[in-house]
């Protein structure tokens, strides 16, 4: 369990040495069977130590340490009790924050729009820490694994905290890449068509889920 801790807070902070969250803003949890290790609320990444593991279980209840966890439980348990999820990281990363108060969808301006799932939803928004957010995130998430929270930020869940952490940076450089894109008055991205985005899921298979093809 204190393996698992340690990676959960090493992840956490590279989210935030990577410019994803600002100060407490994200939230990163991980799952070790029916347990689920989760940052505490409100404490810098930096100061979070073996003896600040926060577990929880399934339904929320404490059973580990003494500090709260996040305040957005009800979005780490929702998608650990819906999906094979082992990792979710939650972030208000900037591009990614920027596009969900512009669109429904993030329009599939790149291929590794396969790799989330599919064109990634925007879930309307509600507030933060509310079952109706962690409702509206689930509906966005049918079929991928990301998707942006209006007005809000990011949610990514994967095998593990390397996979959820990845496509997490992977969201934020596709929402970066449709706003330059976009920006140009007078011009529209052009758009990777859907059956081309089913063939680049089924190649993404073969080459292996952790790793950006060159
Ligand atoms: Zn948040």
């Amino acid at each position: 369990m204190l393996g698992a801790w340690r990676e959960l807070v090493e992840t956490a902070r590279r989210t935030n040495d990577a410019g994803l969250v600002v100060g407490t803003s994200g939230n990163v949890s991980v799952r070790v069977r029916d347990t689920v290790l989760v940052t505490p609320s409100g404490v810098p990444y930096e100061r979070l130590h073996d003896d600040d593991l926060c577990a929880v279980d399934l339904e929320g209840r404490r059973v580990a340490g003494s500090l709260s966890p996040t305040s957005e439980l009800p979005m780490h348990l929702a998608v650990y009790r819906h999906t094979a999820a082992r990792a979710v990281v939650h972030t208000h990363a900037v591009h990614a924050t920027a596009v969900s108060t512009l669109v429904g969808e993030l329009p599939a301006v790149h291929y590794m729009t396969a790799e989330l799932g599919g064109p990634v939803r925007v879930a309307p928004y509600a507030t933060y820490g509310s079952d109706e957010l962690a409702g509206h995130m689930l509906a966005a998430l049918e079929g991928r694994n990301a998707c942006l929270l209006q007005n809000h930020g990011t949610v990514a869940f994967g095998d593990g905290l390397g996979q959820a952490y990845d496509r997490t940076a992977q969201l934020e450089w596709m929402c970066q890449v449709w706003l330059a894109a976009s920006s140009l008055p007078g011009r529209t991205p052009s758009l990777i068509p859907d059956d081309e985005l089913a063939r680049v899921k089924e190649k993404l298979k073969g080459y292996g889920q952790r790793r950006a093809p060159e």
